[in-house]
């Protein structure tokens, strides 16, 4: 794979999701850093995206519910460059018939090199970090010249 630097902004987008058991934690845990978070473009799923913005009231960009392709949209945004930071407090204990999406989620950040957290501990690292306060240049795949190296393999 070929890749570019590319700068991420100073004001992160951010997406927060939680499964149903998982949901109180976020609310608490965006409660803890609110000073933070309300300086930070902030996107989220359906049902934790109305929850949240009810409890610490600062504006969310919602998407549709998780299990009805949520987190699929928010995969979407990561490929189109427009999600830095996933928040992603899923149930570890508790299946989830709509699984494969957190599977592809997560498939897909790794790819476009996103920083993720997956847990509670982790989430106080990033937003604790330095770097949610600076541009900060890192590496995603190049799709120009992925692209042409399909195309050249195709013809
Ligand atoms: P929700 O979706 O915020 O609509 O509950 C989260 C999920 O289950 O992925």
């Amino acid at each position: 794979m070929d890749y570019k630097q590319v700068e991420m902004p100073r004001r992160k987008r951010i997406a927060l999701i939680a499964h149903d058991n998982m949901k109180q934690d976020l609310l608490e845990w965006t409660r803890q850093h609110l000073d933070m978070l309300k300086h930070h473009h902030l996107y989220a799923t359906g049902t934790t995206g109305h929850l949240l913005e009810n409890d610490i009231n600062i504006p969310i960009e919602k998407l549709i519910s998780g299990p009805l392709g949520g987190d699929q949209q928010i995969g979407a945004l990561v490929t189109k460059g427009m999600i830095d930071i996933i928040i992603f407090f899923w149930d570890p204990f508790e299946p989830m018939p709509h699984d494969p999406d957190v599977k592809a989620l997560l498939r897909v950040a790794a790819v476009w090199n996103i920083a993720v957290a997956c847990n509670r501990s982790t989430a106080d690292f990033l937003i604790s970090s330095p770097l949610m306060t600076q541009e900060h240049p890192y590496k995603i795949p190049d799709y120009e010249k992925y692209l042409a190296k399909r195309l050249n393999k195709e013809s």
